[in-house]
Formats: structure tokens, C-alpha cells, sequence
């Protein structure tokens, strides 16, 4: 047989998902592994996608998405982050910010192309980067998980072509400054490139409000926004996501949309509008909860001896395991066979996840609590 495409070959399965299916095997296991909320739909957004069904909401819809959504997203921007994007030319509804970022990836790369990405960072990047026909840089962020903008300006070559970040951060849930994201984008500016800011935990975030990239000086014409409904109104197997960029980007990646997915599913486009429209309240009880999970958790790994930098967003934990000697798969492998709790090697996530683990607190309280415990027998038996 002849082979197949070569970068798909060569490209490693996601180290998350190794570690659910082998807890998924296991009884008993307080699984912090997948970066999923642990709520169901709120109800009024599920009985939207039931009612969609029943007026027979069955068809595709345009290929950019329900023109009502559409507007629903781009006023909640504009009033939120005060950026404006013209719901008809600047904004596509995706299956999730995943398609989105294949589809953003595959609009703004020639093959060859260099994007940089700051690390430890969300798995599905380099991935995509790659399978775009461009090559992924990785330069790695500060201790506390900030942009290093030097670091970045170092890496820049002839083929940079983009520079993706994500805040808050999956995995480190770190939020970046304001005046750290104002930098880069006088970065991209001075050496015009595009910047990709991945944005889906925009609500999620705790200590200090969020700051939309698009809306820093320069930025709005050089920067793509992706955003969805996954994470915030708990709605990740209902597939819906957005990009918001400048027409002509969004022009062209409407096209690839347009061949490759024809449409956002219908039913989760309405389901979608009813949360954006009257689901706030659930919105902010959900990130008050996670919040209260958030404090407690991170307290609770600083005290069995985890050192834990205070993650500001999203809904994970990177707390550093170098105290144990171990490296981070052989910490999460044991301590899953040990003591039942499966968390994700921070090595998943780029060089300088090493020497950390993450845990997503998207979990009920009883649970964290008893997944302390026992991590911190864990730490107990090793040093004994
Ligand atoms: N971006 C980040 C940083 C994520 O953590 C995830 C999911 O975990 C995604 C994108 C994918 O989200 P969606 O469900 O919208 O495809």
C-alpha cells in the first residue's frame, strides 16, 4: 500500500486523551484529567436546541451562520471589550474554536510558514500549525507563565508569518497583563504579522477582567479572534464556535469553511443564541463556582507540598511536581496507579510543561477535596 500523508503520520496522538482512556478503564478514578465543565447545558439553552428541532431546524444554515447569532456575537464583543467587527463580514460561526483553528491556520499559511507559539500551551496548536503546511515555533514563557516578548522577538525569522497565543491559558490557566498583550501587539505591528488569539475562556477569568487582543492599539487589522460556547456556557458537544477577524481574512477562510463544513450545526446555532441572549446568570454562577473550586483546590495543592502559581483563568491548575524527583509522566502514571486520580503530565504541553502537572477543577468540591487527599498520600508514600 502506498503511505499515507507523512506530517499526519508523524504527528503524536494527544497525550490528554492517553491518560482518559487509560483512567477510563479504571474503577474508582477522580479523573481531573479533561478540560471539560463538569455542568450540563443550562436548561433553557437545551430546550432552545429542542425547540429549534421541533419548528424542524433541520436544514443548513448560511455558511457564515445564523445571521441573529452572529450580530448576538459581535455586540457581546463590542460591549464587553469595546471592539467592533461587522457581523456580516467579519464574524463565522465554526464547529468549536477547534475547526476554527484549522480553518484560521489554513487561511493565513504558505507552506513553510513559521508560527510562534508561546509554551506550555494548549496541544492542538503545533497540530494544526503543522497540518496547515507550517512549522511551529515554540518559545517558552516565564516561571509565572507570562509572555516573554524578547523571547519572541528573538524567534522571529523571514517566514514568521503569526503569532498564537492563548489567555486565559490552557494549561496554565494564566492570564496575560494587559500591558504584556498591548507589547505584542507593537510587536506584531513593527514586524507586521498576524496574531491569533485564541480566547475561548474569555468569561472565565477571576482576578482580573479580560482583555480582548483585537481591542489593543494596533491589533484590530492584523488580529483573529476565536471564541466559542464550549467552555463558559458548558456547551462542548454542541460543536459551536466563532472567528472574528478582518474581512479579508475572514473572506478567505469563509471559503475553505464553505467546502469543508458548508455550516455550524443548525440546532447548537439556536441552542447557542439562547445562551448568548438570556443565559448570563447561569454564565456567572458557573464562573463563581469554579471559582470557589479554584481557591479551594490550589490551597489545598500548596498544602501537601505541590507548589502552585495562583491560575487566574480557565478552569486548571499547573502546580509544579519537581519537589517528587519525577518527571511529569512518570508522576501522572503512578499516581493514577497509586491513588486513582488522573491529572495530564505538564510534558504534553510544551518543554516547559515539564517538572509540572495539569489538573482541571472543573470537578465537584467533594471530589477535589477527596483528590487532594489522596495526592497527598501519594507525595507521603514517595518520600518515605
Ligand atoms: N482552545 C483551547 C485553549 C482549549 O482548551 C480548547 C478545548 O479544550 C479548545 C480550544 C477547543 O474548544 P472547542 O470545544 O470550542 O473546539
Amino acid at each position: 500500500m502506498k503511505p499515507l500523508n507523512p506530517i499526519v503520520a508523524a504527528c503524536p496522538p494527544s497525550g490528554i486523551r492517553r491518560f482518559f482512556d487509560i483512567a477510563a478503564t479504571m474503577e474508582g478514578v477522580i479523573s481531573l484529567g479533561v478540560g471539560e465543565p463538569d455542568y450540563v447545558t443550562p436548561w433553557h439553552v437545551r430546550e432552545a436546541g429542542i425547540y429549534a428541532l421541533e419548528q424542524g431546524y433541520t436544514t443548513y444554515t448560511s455558511n457564515a451562520g445564523l445571521p441573529q447569532l452572529r450580530q448576538a456575537i459581535v455586540s457581546d464583543l463590542s460591549q464587553r471589550y469595546a471592539v467592533s467587527f461587522d457581523f456580516a463580514t467579519e464574524c463565522l460561526i465554526t464547529s468549536g474554536v477547534s475547526q476554527g483553528l484549522d480553518l484560521v491556520m489554513r487561511t493565513l499559511l504558505d507552506a513553510g510558514d513559521e508560527v510562534i507559539i508561546p509554551e506550555p500551551c494548549y496541544v492542538a496548536y503545533g497540530p494544526c500549525v503543522t497540518f496547515a503546511g507550517g512549522t511551529p515555533v515554540y518559545v517558552p514563557s516565564s516561571p509565572t507563565f507570562e509572555l516573554l516578548i524578547d523571547e519572541i522577538e528573538r524567534a522571529i525569522t523571514p517566514r514568521t508569518k503569526a503569532i498564537l497565543v492563548s489567555s486565559p491559558s490552557n494549561p496554565t490557566g494564566a492570564i496575560q497583563p494587559a500591558s504584556l498583550l498591548a507589547e505584542l501587539a507593537e510587536l506584531a505591528v513593527r514586524h507586521d504579522l498576524y496574531l491569533v488569539s485564541d480566547e475561548i475562556y474569555e468569561r472565565l477569568s477571576y482576578d482580573a477582567p479580560h482583555t480582548c487582543l483585537a481591542s489593543l492599539p494596533g491589533a484590530r487589522d492584523r488580529t483573529v479572534v476565536l471564541g466559542g460556547f464550549s467552555k463558559a456556557h458548558a456547551m462542548t458537544g454542541w460543536r459551536v464556535g466563532y472567528i472574528c477577524a478582518p474581512a479579508p481574512i475572514l473572506e478567505l477562510a469563509g471559503r475553505i469553511h464553505q467546502y469543508t463544513m458548508l455550516c455550524a450545526p443548525h440546532v447548537s446555532q439556536a441552542a447557542a443564541l439562547e445562551g448568548l441572549r438570556s443565559g448570563e446568570s447561569q454564565v456567572i454562577e458557573m464562573v463563581a463556582d469554579y471559582d470557589r473550586r479554584r481557591r479551594v483546590f490550589v490551597k489545598g495543592l500548596n498544602e501537601i507540598g505541590l507548589t502552585c502559581h495562583e491560575p487566574q483563568g480557565a478552569f486548571y491548575a499547573f502546580p509544579s511536581i519537581r519537589s517528587t524527583g519525577l518527571s511529569s509522566e512518570a508522576f501522572a502514571e503512578r499516581l493514577l496507579e497509586a491513588e486513582r486520580v488522573a491529572v495530564v503530565p505538564g510534558s504534553v504541553f510544551g518543554p516547559s510543561g515539564e517538572g509540572h502537572i495539569r489538573c482541571s477543577y472543573a470537578t465537584a468540591l467533594p471530589l477535589l477535596d477527596e483528590a487532594v487527599k489522596r495526592m497527598g498520600r501519594f507525595i507521603s508514600a514517595l518520600a518515605t
